[in-house]
């Protein structure tokens, strides 16, 4: 039985700086996936390949461009050769455990702000702009490209997100 995860919930030290949100939610999932025996494999984290550890944080519109959903792609095909692989060797798998609220593991939750970036020198409305930043009831760029390539090749696997109650019933 295998589990895919989005990469900070097994490897907090790749979340935004000072971010450090659901630590603790993660470390209990990891445990309960290892003491019901689940097997767990880690998706790479987009925007740590991208933007590094001292990236600010973002919201889903700035992502939301060709190159960086082509980057979420690339970095997924070999998980889903994987997939396939054990698909056809009829190994169960539970499905991707994504975060919401992130711009790119949402599951079903992001953030967006239509006005978040640009130079930050001498602008004073960033606090106004960081309270205007709202949650939409979508996925983020990396699960949206994860869904379609899915979709492509017929494959059918359920989304949780980290704090998804189910995903410890569905083992
Ligand atoms: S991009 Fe995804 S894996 Fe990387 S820190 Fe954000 S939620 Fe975690």
């Amino acid at each position: 039985m295998i589990v895919l995860t989005v990469h900070c919930i097994l490897n907090t030290e790749s979340i935004i700086k000072g971010l450090g949100n659901n630590v603790n939610k993660s470390r209990e999932l990891t445990k309960s996936l290892i003491e019901n025996n689940v097997n767990i494999i880690q998706l790479p984290c987009p925007e740590l390949n991208c933007f590094g550890l001292n990236r600010w944080g973002h919201v889903k519109e700035q992502f939301d461009n060709p190159f960086y959903r082509e980057q979420c792609r690339n970095l997924f095909i070999p998980y889903l050769n994987r997939i396939k692989e054990y698909i056809n060797n009829n190994i169960d798998i539970i499905g991707i455990i994504g975060k919401d609220m992130s711009p790119t593991c949402g599951i079903n939750k992001t953030c967006s702000e239509k006005n978040w970036g640009g130079n930050i020198e001498g602008r004073k409305n960033l606090s106004v702009i960081q309270k205007s930043v709202e949650v939409k009831n979508e996925s983020g760029i990396f699960i949206e490209e994860i869904k379609k390539l899915l979709a492509e090749s017929d494959i059918n696997l359920s989304f949780y997100d980290l704090n998804d109650k189910e995903i410890i019933n569905h083992i």
